[in-house]
């Protein structure tokens, strides 16, 4: 009997729900670990609390002198709530957040000790001691950097550590992180759209992007997850057939949560309030076992930095209830994935979200105004946006008809795209005072009735519009949203610049009045934006064939999708707008290749091993059983044992045919990495990774899932789907 995967049952099956207690209300404890304002107001003066309030509102510098009051009083307060540690906290490229704790504690000589946190310490800390190399950018960005503190997303209190969210920077003030460009573009995307603001309102002085991200997971139990090197690995499966039942009947999604995950949940929300982290929604996902979690919105870093911090604590609590979180795209074949929605707009510092449509012509004229640069922008860089959230887990999502495509487009409903058939018969030049009456009565007077109507949702589109905001659905469940962010709000900020640009020209040259321009521009922008715009089915056929008759890119894989981000005009565009500069974006490009070739060569291993080690002995095992049945039928049978044993017979033939299978293939894509690991040209390595090896893995698959259904269940080693899938 295969102990491991029994035991691992016998376990799971053994668990309960573990009690939660929720003494006092969400709101009374939202944000208790947060250095928040009500805590800074308590613990700091008045001149450091202002000084990190100009610091979030108009990204001014903090010196030095006010940076030891701030560190002093964060000290205290963190002291108070039991901590004893801080570190900085930060989400480099190549993992999920990392941190380095240090202890308050110092000693100050003669056997006495105090605790300490001086504002060099708040400012700026080195994660790690090793020398800074010099040479090309794999060194830069192999080197450590530094981390320096960002007031503008607060500082919390995980378990007895203070964490002071960071960005990490190289020597040479490169980013090394994934915050330092969405910072970058934050700034860039608030300076466009205020000056274009300035058109309809001037007193809006600044635009904070926002993200609602709604998070998709598996819940697995621990034991279950455990006995599988796969899962514990690769974060997913790479073998295992399908179970009788899967999602067919929409059971999990309809029915009410399993009592376990609801715990689980409750805790995790609860930890959530603590930090400051506003979930809002739960619910059953539509595969088994599968969930979603949902914020309300926040400013786009402090939602980034919420959605990193998530990921972590979702694994920290799960263990506590026996769980292994699986946030992986794809954990399971044949089943549905996950994904990480973002949800994004603008608003104003006069509380106008720039992306709902307003009460008058006027604040309309601006909704539309935001709503068409989008996309725009959307449509020009359709390509960024895809590498944006390309990853090899991802790959395994995208266009698997459960997900969005890989093929970027815009889905705005039926109402919006009447009112742009509408604006693009605008008259070209100025526009008469009757037409001009008629557009704002009929035309943009009457957007907020027409959403309100809209209620068609296509769930195919990789970005909807969703009545007051867009909807980025293709981002993967793994991935930080930073980099979806930063491209996202790069090219809006890259289309604002240039509209502004252009409707100044007819404005100045052609001496338009400041509607006239606008119309103008935007009936050109609509013109040119309707290869992106796509209401249909996302899954047919017919749209990839159709896409490509757009001329619109279809990247299927990870190495084809990120090539544009080292394209000339992709480094220019982030070069212009201080987003990134060009060592930054090759240097990122090449990191998440490498990741990439690292991501394929470790799931080719694993399946290697376990195909070799764990399923070829079991199918020999049971092949020998078969074989001492034959043999004992024969020796009652005599000649005429054939009658009896035909299907052990079968069996044992079937089970050396596919034993052979994946001897060879295991063999040969063994063969395949090696070659391609002296490779030193990164893009043959990628494309040799995707196209030759990950192909290979199919195939074992193949073979293995079909002994998995011949062998004796009680001999197979590997928990199965239904056990993984159906256990709550
Ligand atoms: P669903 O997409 O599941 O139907 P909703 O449309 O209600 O759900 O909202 C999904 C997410 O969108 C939530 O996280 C919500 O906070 C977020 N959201 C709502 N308004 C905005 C906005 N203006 N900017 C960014 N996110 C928003
Ligand atoms: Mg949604």
């Amino acid at each position: 009997m295969s102990t491991l995967r029994f035991h691992a049952i016998k376990e799971s099956l053994k668990r309960k729900p573990i009690k939660i207690k929720e003494e006092k209300r969400r709101s009374e404890i939202f944000g208790e670990n947060v250095f928040n304002e009500a805590a800074m107001r308590q613990y700091l003066t008045k001149t450091a609390l202002s000084s990190i309030m100009e610091a979030v509102e108009k990204g001014t510098k903090i010196n030095r002198v006010i940076a030891d009051h701030i560190s002093t009083g964060m000290k205290e307060w963190a002291i108070s709530k039991g901590a004893t540690h801080y570190t900085h906290w930060f989400q480099p490229l190549t993992g999920a957040t990392a941190e380095k704790h240090d202890a308050f504690f110092e000693t100050i000589g003669d056997g006495m000790a105090i605790e300490k946190f001086g504002g060099h310490q708040l400012v700026q800390q080195e994660p790690d001691a090793s020398s800074f190399p010099n040479g090309g950018i794999r060194n830069t960005f192999e080197a450590r950097g530094y981390t320096a503190w960002d007031p503008t997303s607060p500082a919390f209190i995980y378990g007895t550590t203070l964490c002071v969210p960071t960005v990490f920077v190289s020597y040479t003030g490169e980013a090394l992180d994934y915050k330092t460009p969405l910072l970058r573009a934050l700034q860039a995307v608030d300076n466009a759209a205020v000056d274009v603001c300035k058109y309809f309102d001037k007193n809006v002085k600044k635009v904070n992007a926002s993200l609602g991200w709604e998070q998709e997971y598996f819940l697995i139990d621990s034991d279950l997850a455990a006995s599988r090197p796969d899962i514990v690995l690769t974060g997913r499966t790479l073998l295992g057939h399908s179970p009788a039942k899967g999602q067919q009947l929409d059971d999990h999604y309809f029915g009410t949560i399993p009592n376990r995950a609801m715990a689980y949940m409750r805790d995790l929300e609860n930890e959530c309030m603590l930090l400051g982290i506003p979930v809002k929604t739960r619910h059953n996902e539509v595969a088994p076992n599968q969930f979603e979690l949902a914020p309300i919105f926040e400013e786009a870093n402090l939602a980034v930095d919420h959605n990193s911090l998530l990921m972590d604590i979702m694994q920290k609590i799960a263990k506590r209830h026996k769980f292994k979180v699986l946030l992986h795209e794809k954990p399971f074949a044949g089943v549905n994935g996950s994904g990480k929605h973002n949800n994004w707009s603008l608003s104003t510092n006069t509380g106008v979200n720039l992306l709902s449509p307003g009460k008058t012509p006027m604040s309309n004229l601006q909704f539309l105004t935001f709503f068409i640069n989008t996309i725009k922008a959307v449509q020009t860089y359709e390509e960024l946006l895809r590498a944006a959230i390309a990853s090899a887990s991802n790959d395994h999502r995208l266009g698997a008809n459960e997900a969005p495509p890989a093929i970027i487009s815009v889905f705005i409903g039926q109402q919006l795209t009447k009112v742009m058939n509408e604006l693009e018969t605008v008259t070209k030049g100025k526009l008469s005072p009757k037409e001009k009456t008629d557009l704002k009565l009929n035309v943009v007077g009457k957007i907020p009735e027409v959403i309100l109507d809209n209620t068609d949702r296509n769930r195919t589109s990789p970005f909807a519009f969703t009545g007051n905001k867009f909807e980025f659905r293709a981002v993967g469940s793994t991935a930080n949203c930073a980099n979806p962010m930063t491209v996202l709000n790069t090219i809006v900020a890259k289309q604002l610049i240039d509209f502004k640009a252009e409707v100044d020209v007819l404005i100045d040259k052609k001496s338009m009045k400041k509607d006239d321009a606008v119309f103008n521009v935007l009936r050109e922008y609509i013109k040119t934006s309707k290869e992106i715009l796509f209401e249909g089915n996302g899954y047919s056929d017919e749209w990839e064939k159709e896409a490509k008759k757009r001329g619109l890119s279809n990247n299927k894989t990870t190495p084809e999708a990120l090539k544009v981000k080292v394209s000339k005009s992709s480094i220019e565009l982030f070069e212009s707008l201080g987003v990134m500069n060009k060592v930054e974006s090759e240097a990122r490009y090449e990191i998440e290749m490498e990741e990439y070739i690292l991501h394929i060569q470790i799931e080719s291993r694993v399946i290697g091993d376990i195909a070799r080690n764990h399923v070829v002995p079991t199918a020999v095992r049971y092949q020998n059983i078969l074989i001492e049945n034959v043999n004992g039928l024969k020796s009652i049978y005599g000649d005429k044992f054939k009658n009896y044993a035909k299907e052990q017979l079968s069996l044992i033939e079937q089970i050396s045919g596919h034993i052979e299978a994946i001897n060879s293939l295991v063999t040969s894509m063994t063969n395949e990495r090696k070659t391609l690991n002296e490779q030193n040209d990164i893009e043959k390595k990628a494309k040799g990774y995707c196209d030759i090896v990950r192909p290979i893995f199919e195939d074992i698959r193949y073979h293995c899932d079909k002994l998995e259904l011949m062998i004796d269940d009680e001999l197979w080693p590997l928990t199965k789907y239904r056990e993984l899938l159906f256990t709550k």
